[in-house]
Protein backbone atom coordinates (compact mmCIF):
# COMPACT_ATOMS: atom_id res chain seq x y z
CA UNK A 1 0.00 0.00 0.00
CA UNK A 2 2.89 1.86 0.67
CA UNK A 3 3.92 1.73 -3.00
CA UNK A 4 0.45 3.02 -4.29
CA UNK A 5 0.33 5.59 -2.28
CA UNK A 6 3.10 7.10 -4.28
CA UNK A 7 5.26 9.63 -3.56
CA UNK A 8 3.15 11.22 -0.80
CA UNK A 9 3.67 8.70 1.53
CA UNK A 10 6.62 10.19 3.18
CA UNK A 11 4.14 12.44 4.55
CA UNK A 12 2.79 9.58 7.05
CA UNK A 13 5.27 6.97 7.34
CA UNK A 14 7.46 8.91 9.79
CA UNK A 15 10.94 7.01 11.09
CA UNK A 16 8.39 6.13 14.38
CA UNK A 17 6.26 3.81 12.11
CA UNK A 18 9.12 2.72 10.63
CA UNK A 19 10.27 1.80 14.17
CA UNK A 20 7.44 0.17 15.08
CA UNK A 21 6.62 -1.93 12.02
CA UNK A 22 10.33 -3.14 12.49
CA UNK A 23 9.57 -3.85 15.92
CA UNK A 24 5.99 -5.50 15.19
CA UNK A 25 8.04 -7.62 13.04
CA UNK A 26 10.91 -8.87 15.26
CA UNK A 27 7.60 -9.84 17.72
CA UNK A 28 5.86 -11.49 14.35
CA UNK A 29 8.77 -14.11 13.95
CA UNK A 30 9.36 -14.79 17.41
CA UNK A 31 6.10 -15.53 17.58
CA UNK A 32 6.32 -18.31 15.28
CA UNK A 33 9.41 -19.38 16.50
CA UNK A 34 7.99 -19.83 20.40
CA UNK A 35 5.06 -21.49 18.62
CA UNK A 36 7.33 -23.61 17.01
CA UNK A 37 9.71 -24.22 20.00
CA UNK A 38 6.25 -24.85 22.09
CA UNK A 39 7.41 -21.92 24.30
CA UNK A 40 3.16 -21.09 24.89
CA UNK A 41 1.12 -22.57 27.62
CA UNK A 42 -2.89 -22.27 28.44
CA UNK A 43 -3.83 -21.14 31.79
CA UNK A 44 -7.06 -21.82 32.78
CA UNK A 45 -9.62 -19.42 35.25
CA UNK A 46 -12.62 -21.41 36.75
CA UNK A 47 -16.10 -19.75 35.78
CA UNK A 48 -18.48 -20.38 38.76
CA UNK A 49 -22.51 -20.66 38.28
CA UNK A 50 -23.28 -19.41 41.73
CA UNK A 51 -26.68 -21.21 41.89
CA UNK A 52 -25.78 -24.79 42.12
CA UNK A 53 -21.94 -23.72 43.29
CA UNK A 54 -20.19 -25.78 40.79
CA UNK A 55 -17.17 -24.92 38.67
CA UNK A 56 -19.32 -25.37 34.70
CA UNK A 57 -16.38 -23.73 32.55
CA UNK A 58 -13.03 -22.24 32.33
CA UNK A 59 -11.45 -19.42 30.01
CA UNK A 60 -8.47 -20.69 28.46
CA UNK A 61 -5.74 -17.52 28.59
CA UNK A 62 -2.40 -17.82 27.23
CA UNK A 63 0.83 -17.12 28.14
CA UNK A 64 4.17 -17.28 26.93
CA UNK A 65 7.40 -18.81 28.78
CA UNK A 66 10.24 -17.33 26.47
CA UNK A 67 13.37 -18.05 26.82
CA UNK A 68 14.62 -14.56 27.61
CA UNK A 69 11.37 -12.65 28.55
CA UNK A 70 10.52 -14.94 31.16
CA UNK A 71 6.23 -15.41 31.62
CA UNK A 72 5.20 -12.50 29.07
CA UNK A 73 1.31 -11.54 28.91
CA UNK A 74 -1.08 -12.01 26.42
CA UNK A 75 -1.93 -7.78 26.01
CA UNK A 76 1.98 -7.90 25.69
CA UNK A 77 1.41 -9.94 22.48
CA UNK A 78 -1.85 -10.40 21.02
CA UNK A 79 -2.22 -7.00 19.70
CA UNK A 80 0.59 -7.36 17.53
CA UNK A 81 -0.35 -10.61 16.59
CA UNK A 82 -3.11 -9.24 15.25
CA UNK A 83 -2.12 -6.65 13.19
CA UNK A 84 0.89 -9.09 12.00
CA UNK A 85 -1.30 -12.05 11.13
CA UNK A 86 0.12 -14.22 13.40
CA UNK A 87 -2.67 -14.28 15.75
CA UNK A 88 -4.07 -16.98 13.02
CA UNK A 89 -1.47 -19.60 13.69
CA UNK A 90 -1.77 -18.67 17.56
CA UNK A 91 -5.65 -19.11 17.42
CA UNK A 92 -5.32 -22.37 15.98
CA UNK A 93 -2.10 -23.58 18.14
CA UNK A 94 -4.65 -22.30 21.40
CA UNK A 95 -7.81 -24.21 20.06
CA UNK A 96 -5.64 -27.64 19.74
CA UNK A 97 -3.96 -26.97 22.65
CA UNK A 98 -7.65 -26.57 24.58
CA UNK A 99 -9.00 -29.92 22.25
CA UNK A 100 -6.18 -31.88 23.89
CA UNK A 101 -6.48 -30.16 27.45
CA UNK A 102 -10.16 -31.03 26.99
CA UNK A 103 -9.40 -34.75 26.97
CA UNK A 104 -7.66 -34.76 29.71
CA UNK A 105 -10.55 -33.15 31.81
CA UNK A 106 -12.64 -35.46 30.69
CA UNK A 107 -10.03 -38.75 31.56
CA UNK A 108 -10.09 -36.96 35.04
CA UNK A 109 -13.81 -37.30 35.19
CA UNK A 110 -14.19 -33.30 35.04
CA UNK A 111 -17.33 -32.41 33.35
CA UNK A 112 -16.43 -28.75 31.83
CA UNK A 113 -17.06 -26.38 29.19
CA UNK A 114 -13.87 -24.86 27.94
CA UNK A 115 -14.27 -20.91 26.61
CA UNK A 116 -11.48 -19.76 24.13
CA UNK A 117 -10.65 -16.43 23.25
CA UNK A 118 -10.69 -15.60 19.21
CA UNK A 119 -9.30 -12.31 17.48
CA UNK A 120 -11.49 -10.58 15.64
CA UNK A 121 -9.23 -10.76 12.82
CA UNK A 122 -8.77 -14.81 12.70
CA UNK A 123 -12.27 -14.62 11.38
CA UNK A 124 -11.62 -12.67 8.49
CA UNK A 125 -10.30 -16.02 6.39
CA UNK A 126 -13.24 -18.29 4.93
CA UNK A 127 -11.03 -21.01 5.92
CA UNK A 128 -11.10 -20.73 9.60
CA UNK A 129 -14.31 -22.93 9.51
CA UNK A 130 -12.54 -25.67 8.10
CA UNK A 131 -9.28 -25.40 10.04
CA UNK A 132 -11.01 -24.83 13.04
CA UNK A 133 -13.45 -27.80 12.56
CA UNK A 134 -10.59 -30.31 11.90
CA UNK A 135 -8.95 -29.61 14.82
CA UNK A 136 -12.44 -30.51 16.72
CA UNK A 137 -12.18 -33.84 14.36
CA UNK A 138 -8.72 -34.66 14.70
CA UNK A 139 -8.72 -34.31 18.33
CA UNK A 140 -11.95 -36.37 19.44
CA UNK A 141 -13.81 -33.80 21.42
CA UNK A 142 -17.29 -32.58 20.78
CA UNK A 143 -17.57 -28.79 19.52
CA UNK A 144 -20.67 -28.13 22.12
CA UNK A 145 -17.93 -28.05 24.73
CA UNK A 146 -16.42 -25.31 23.69
CA UNK A 147 -17.43 -21.33 23.65
CA UNK A 148 -15.54 -18.67 21.39
CA UNK A 149 -14.95 -15.44 23.26
CA UNK A 150 -15.39 -12.19 20.75
CA UNK A 151 -15.70 -8.70 21.12
CA UNK A 152 -18.86 -6.41 19.92
CA UNK A 153 -16.30 -5.57 17.64
CA UNK A 154 -16.67 -8.67 15.31
CA UNK A 155 -20.85 -8.03 14.74
CA UNK A 156 -19.83 -3.99 14.19
CA UNK A 157 -19.24 -4.11 10.18
CA UNK A 158 -21.79 -6.48 8.34
CA UNK A 159 -19.60 -9.28 6.09
CA UNK A 160 -21.28 -12.38 4.46
CA UNK A 161 -17.84 -14.11 5.13
CA UNK A 162 -17.02 -13.59 8.84
CA UNK A 163 -20.92 -14.00 9.36
CA UNK A 164 -20.58 -17.70 7.96
CA UNK A 165 -18.23 -18.89 9.58
CA UNK A 166 -20.42 -17.72 13.27
CA UNK A 167 -23.14 -19.65 11.75
CA UNK A 168 -21.68 -22.63 10.68
CA UNK A 169 -19.55 -22.73 13.85
CA UNK A 170 -22.62 -22.33 15.83
CA UNK A 171 -24.19 -25.25 13.43
CA UNK A 172 -21.82 -27.38 14.96
CA UNK A 173 -22.85 -26.52 18.45
CA UNK A 174 -19.81 -23.59 19.34
CA UNK A 175 -21.27 -21.03 21.66
CA UNK A 176 -20.36 -17.68 21.53
CA UNK A 177 -19.63 -14.92 24.46
CA UNK A 178 -19.38 -11.01 24.18
CA UNK A 179 -16.29 -10.49 25.86
CA UNK A 180 -15.54 -6.96 27.91
CA UNK A 181 -19.22 -6.27 27.63
CA UNK A 182 -19.98 -2.42 28.06
CA UNK A 183 -16.78 -1.35 26.84
CA UNK A 184 -17.13 -1.17 23.24
CA UNK A 185 -19.56 -0.12 21.20
CA UNK A 186 -22.48 -1.53 22.66
CA UNK A 187 -24.87 -0.64 19.89
CA UNK A 188 -26.92 -3.56 21.17
CA UNK A 189 -28.97 -3.75 18.13
CA UNK A 190 -26.79 -6.85 16.77
CA UNK A 191 -28.12 -9.04 19.37
CA UNK A 192 -31.44 -8.86 17.44
CA UNK A 193 -29.86 -10.44 14.43
CA UNK A 194 -26.75 -12.49 15.70
CA UNK A 195 -27.62 -14.98 18.66
CA UNK A 196 -25.22 -15.01 21.31
CA UNK A 197 -25.18 -17.25 24.00
CA UNK A 198 -22.88 -15.15 26.65
CA UNK A 199 -22.30 -11.83 27.69
CA UNK A 200 -19.65 -11.15 29.59
CA UNK A 201 -19.73 -7.86 31.65
CA UNK A 202 -16.26 -6.07 31.47
CA UNK A 203 -14.18 -6.01 35.05
CA UNK A 204 -14.27 -2.30 34.87
CA UNK A 205 -17.26 -2.05 35.85
CA UNK A 206 -17.60 -5.06 38.81
CA UNK A 207 -14.23 -3.16 39.86
CA UNK A 208 -16.06 0.01 40.45
CA UNK A 209 -19.58 -1.59 41.85
CA UNK A 210 -19.23 -1.17 45.57
CA UNK A 211 -18.45 2.43 44.69
CA UNK A 212 -19.95 3.96 41.92
CA UNK A 213 -23.99 3.52 41.89
CA UNK A 214 -23.82 4.06 38.06
CA UNK A 215 -21.56 1.18 37.36
CA UNK A 216 -23.86 -0.70 39.84
CA UNK A 217 -26.57 0.73 37.98
CA UNK A 218 -25.51 -0.47 34.62
CA UNK A 219 -24.49 -3.97 36.09
CA UNK A 220 -28.00 -4.73 37.08
CA UNK A 221 -29.15 -3.42 33.99
CA UNK A 222 -27.32 -5.61 31.74
CA UNK A 223 -28.08 -8.52 34.15
CA UNK A 224 -31.72 -7.59 33.44
CA UNK A 225 -31.44 -7.74 29.77
CA UNK A 226 -29.69 -10.53 29.46
CA UNK A 227 -32.31 -12.51 31.44
CA UNK A 228 -34.78 -10.47 29.40
CA UNK A 229 -33.33 -11.92 26.35
CA UNK A 230 -32.13 -15.53 27.40
CA UNK A 231 -28.57 -15.04 27.64
CA UNK A 232 -26.51 -16.05 30.21
CA UNK A 233 -24.70 -13.05 31.84
CA UNK A 234 -21.17 -13.50 33.34
CA UNK A 235 -19.19 -10.99 35.59
CA UNK A 236 -15.63 -10.96 35.62
CA UNK A 237 -12.91 -9.67 37.58
CA UNK A 238 -15.08 -10.84 40.86
CA UNK A 239 -12.18 -9.86 43.56
CA UNK A 240 -14.08 -9.84 46.66
CA UNK A 241 -17.37 -11.48 48.50
CA UNK A 242 -18.92 -8.12 48.60
CA UNK A 243 -19.00 -7.91 45.22
CA UNK A 244 -20.51 -11.37 44.94
CA UNK A 245 -22.94 -10.68 47.14
CA UNK A 246 -24.18 -7.66 45.02
CA UNK A 247 -24.29 -9.84 41.69
CA UNK A 248 -26.66 -12.34 43.93
CA UNK A 249 -28.48 -9.71 44.75
CA UNK A 250 -29.13 -8.83 40.88
CA UNK A 251 -29.50 -12.24 40.33
CA UNK A 252 -26.78 -13.10 38.08
CA UNK A 253 -25.97 -16.57 37.84
CA UNK A 254 -22.20 -17.04 36.55
CA UNK A 255 -18.91 -15.52 38.11
CA UNK A 256 -15.65 -15.50 37.47
CA UNK A 257 -12.54 -13.70 39.37
CA UNK A 258 -9.53 -13.63 41.87
CA UNK A 259 -12.14 -13.97 44.52
CA UNK A 260 -12.75 -17.82 43.38
CA UNK A 261 -9.52 -17.73 41.65
CA UNK A 262 -6.59 -16.73 39.63
CA UNK A 263 -5.58 -18.32 36.02
CA UNK A 264 -3.56 -21.24 36.79
CA UNK A 265 -2.20 -23.83 34.75
CA UNK A 266 -3.80 -27.04 33.51
CA UNK A 267 -2.47 -29.12 36.50
CA UNK A 268 -3.66 -27.08 38.97
CA UNK A 269 -6.88 -26.34 37.60
CA UNK A 270 -7.76 -30.14 37.76
CA UNK A 271 -7.04 -30.27 41.54
CA UNK A 272 -8.87 -27.76 42.35
CA UNK A 273 -12.13 -29.55 40.55
CA UNK A 274 -10.93 -32.56 42.62
CA UNK A 275 -10.87 -31.00 45.80
CA UNK A 276 -14.79 -30.51 45.31
CA UNK A 277 -15.63 -34.52 44.91
CA UNK A 278 -19.21 -33.62 44.17
CA UNK A 279 -18.24 -30.73 42.04
CA UNK A 280 -19.25 -28.10 44.87
CA UNK A 281 -17.40 -25.36 45.33
CA UNK A 282 -16.80 -24.24 48.55
CA UNK A 283 -16.10 -20.52 48.48
CA UNK A 284 -13.43 -19.26 50.38
CA UNK A 285 -14.16 -17.31 53.56
CA UNK A 286 -12.72 -13.95 52.89
P1 LIG B 1 -10.08 -11.33 28.77
O1 LIG B 1 -10.49 -12.35 27.79
O2 LIG B 1 -11.07 -10.29 29.13
O3 LIG B 1 -9.58 -12.14 30.04
C1 LIG B 1 -9.73 -11.71 31.35
C2 LIG B 1 -8.45 -11.11 31.90
O4 LIG B 1 -8.72 -10.62 33.22
C3 LIG B 1 -7.32 -12.12 32.04
O5 LIG B 1 -6.08 -11.43 31.85
C4 LIG B 1 -7.45 -12.54 33.51
O6 LIG B 1 -6.26 -13.02 34.08
C5 LIG B 1 -7.86 -11.24 34.14
N1 LIG B 1 -8.63 -11.45 35.38
C6 LIG B 1 -9.41 -12.49 35.70
N2 LIG B 1 -9.98 -12.31 36.92
C7 LIG B 1 -9.55 -11.12 37.37
C8 LIG B 1 -9.80 -10.37 38.57
O7 LIG B 1 -10.51 -10.78 39.47
N3 LIG B 1 -9.17 -9.16 38.66
C9 LIG B 1 -8.36 -8.68 37.67
N4 LIG B 1 -7.79 -7.49 37.86
N5 LIG B 1 -8.12 -9.35 36.52
C10 LIG B 1 -8.70 -10.56 36.38
P2 LIG B 1 -4.93 -12.02 30.92
O8 LIG B 1 -4.82 -13.49 31.13
O9 LIG B 1 -3.72 -11.16 31.11
O10 LIG B 1 -5.50 -11.80 29.46
C11 LIG B 1 -5.68 -10.50 28.95
C12 LIG B 1 -6.42 -10.52 27.64
O11 LIG B 1 -5.64 -11.14 26.61
C13 LIG B 1 -7.72 -11.31 27.67
O12 LIG B 1 -8.75 -10.55 28.24
C14 LIG B 1 -7.93 -11.58 26.19
O13 LIG B 1 -8.54 -10.48 25.56
C15 LIG B 1 -6.51 -11.72 25.68
N6 LIG B 1 -6.18 -13.15 25.51
C16 LIG B 1 -5.80 -14.06 26.42
N7 LIG B 1 -5.61 -15.28 25.87
C17 LIG B 1 -5.90 -15.14 24.55
C18 LIG B 1 -5.93 -16.04 23.44
O14 LIG B 1 -5.67 -17.24 23.54
N8 LIG B 1 -6.28 -15.51 22.22
C19 LIG B 1 -6.62 -14.19 22.07
N9 LIG B 1 -6.96 -13.75 20.86
N10 LIG B 1 -6.62 -13.32 23.09
C20 LIG B 1 -6.27 -13.79 24.32
MG1 LIG C 1 -12.05 -13.56 27.58
MG1 LIG D 1 -12.79 -9.65 29.40
MG1 LIG E 1 -10.54 -9.11 26.15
Amino acid sequence: TAKRAGRNTHFFFNEGMREEAEQHLLVHSDILRGLNANEFELYYQPVLNVNTNKIEKCEALIRWNHPDKGRVMPDSFIPVAERTGSIVNIGNWVLQQACKDMRVFLEADIDIKISVNRSVSEFYSTKAYDTWKAIFKENGVDSHRFVFEITESLFMEQNSARMSVITSLRDIGVQFAIDDFGTGYSAINYLRNYPVDYLKIDKSFIQDLLIDEQDKTLVEVIIKMGRALGIVVIAEGVEELAQLEVLKQFECDYIQGFWLSKPQSLHHIIALCHEHTDGQYDAPIT
